[in-house]
């Protein structure tokens, strides 16, 4: 096997590697590795992207899911969850808010609550549309049907976020229940791309039982998929859930592959994500130095920030809306990016 750097090089000359490479990779890498790896992720994302990053105003708008993910704080088994449900108008309100501050894609995101029909989304993304029409919309509400994705489609929204989460069978398995399986996901996000989503998808990095292995299947299978949104985070325990014990993931892996992932997609949409965040109080800033070209801050009102804690510790969930946009835009400026308003549509390579 050639050594690390000759692999980073022919990753940016061919966009991607074999499984074995992918594993080779991966494994036992050093901070010279990592360095060399970094400075051609920034240089690519530097081609596409100059030294901006966009931003999404994340909404979350109900904590209510019925399912029962086996690392997630909102899982349905977890009783000592406050559950709660944002309102359209409620809704309506922070997108004011977010507008008035700059934001000009909405992220509605939440487990999966079926209170929710598919024509009261419809009717929130319909109304979301008609207030902000130079606005997109960005659902993130789990596993529906095609004629649901449809249905939202239709309605107005632009973009979908679904990470696979693993895209190994058995890994996926031993994260989930035996009501939710691989291949639906998988269906699920073909489906939302045919149906004319820009669609996102992602993994935990450092997931109970994950493997190098798995961890090279996730970047086949995202080749495979090309979305055009990549969120990556480090798995981050919460203590009310079957994997409170589990060590957390690695913030150096996580940024290692981020910048693996802008070399195979240059022109994604990769966010420095809240658990980057959480993971270190410099995480988010590492995160843009590695490649990544979003930053997703909090919209949601800060009465039920704490009550959508996936994982322990989460942060800004104390901070209102207007705070975390400048927090943000003080942070990027510090290390030499500059947020912007734009929309920030997928741009698909001419070649
Ligand atoms: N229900 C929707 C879905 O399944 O796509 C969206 C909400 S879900 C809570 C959003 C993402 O949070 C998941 O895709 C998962 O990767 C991430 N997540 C959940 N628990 C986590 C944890 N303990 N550590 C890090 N990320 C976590």
């Amino acid at each position: 096997m050639p050594d690390k750097k000759k692999l980073i090089d022919t990753l940016e000359i061919q966009r991607t590697l074999t499984r074995e490479e992918f594993i080779h990779l991966l494994t036992g890498f050093t901070e010279e590795d990592a360095e060399y790896l970094r400075e051609k992720a920034v240089k690519t994302a530097k081609q596409y992207f100059d030294n901006k990053v966009y931003t999404r105003g994340l909404i979350e708008f109900t904590n209510n899911c019925k399912n029962d993910c086996y690392y997630c704080g909102i899982r349905k088994s977890n009783t000592n969850v406050t559950r709660y449900r944002l309102t359209k108008e409620d809704i309506l309100e922070c997108c004011k808010e977010g507008y008035g501050l700059g934001f000009r894609t909405f992220v509605l995101q939440g487990g999966e609550d079926l209170r929710y029909s598919d024509d009261d989304m419809a009717d929130i993304i319909l109304t979301m549309k008609a207030n902000y029409p130079d606005c997109a919309i960005t659902l993130s509400i789990g596993e529906k049907s095609y004629k649901s994705y449809l249905t939202y489609f239709k309605a107005g929204a632009d973009r979908y976020l679904l990470r696979h989460e693993t895209a190994n069978k058995e890994h996926y398995e031993k994260l989930h229940p035996a009501s939710l399986s691989l291949e639906n996901r998988k269906q699920c996000l073909r489906n939302l791309k045919e149906i004319g989503y820009q669609v996102g998808t992602g993994f935990m990095v450092g997931s109970p039982y994950q493997t190098a292995e798995h961890l090279a299947e996730d970047l086949l299978f995202i080749k495979e998929l090309s979305p055009a949104m990549i969120g990556i985070g480090p798995y981050l325990p919460h203590h009310d859930t079957p994997f409170a014990d589990r060590e957390k993931g690695s913030m150096d892996l996580t940024l290692y592959l981020i910048s693996i992932l802008r070399l195979m997609i240059p022109n994604a949409l990769i966010p420095a994500t809240t658990a980057l965040g959480t993971i270190h109080p410099l995480g988010r800033e590492k995160g843009v130095l590695s490649g990544a070209n979003v930053v997703m801050p909090n919209l949601s009102p800060v009465t039920v920030r704490k009550k959508y804690e996936l994982y322990d510790n989460k942060i800004c969930t104390g901070d209102e809306a207007a705070e975390c946009r400048v927090c943000l835009q003080n942070r990027m400026k510090k290390v030499g990016y500059e947020i912007i308003s734009a929309r920030g549509d997928f741009v698909p390579m001419e070649d």
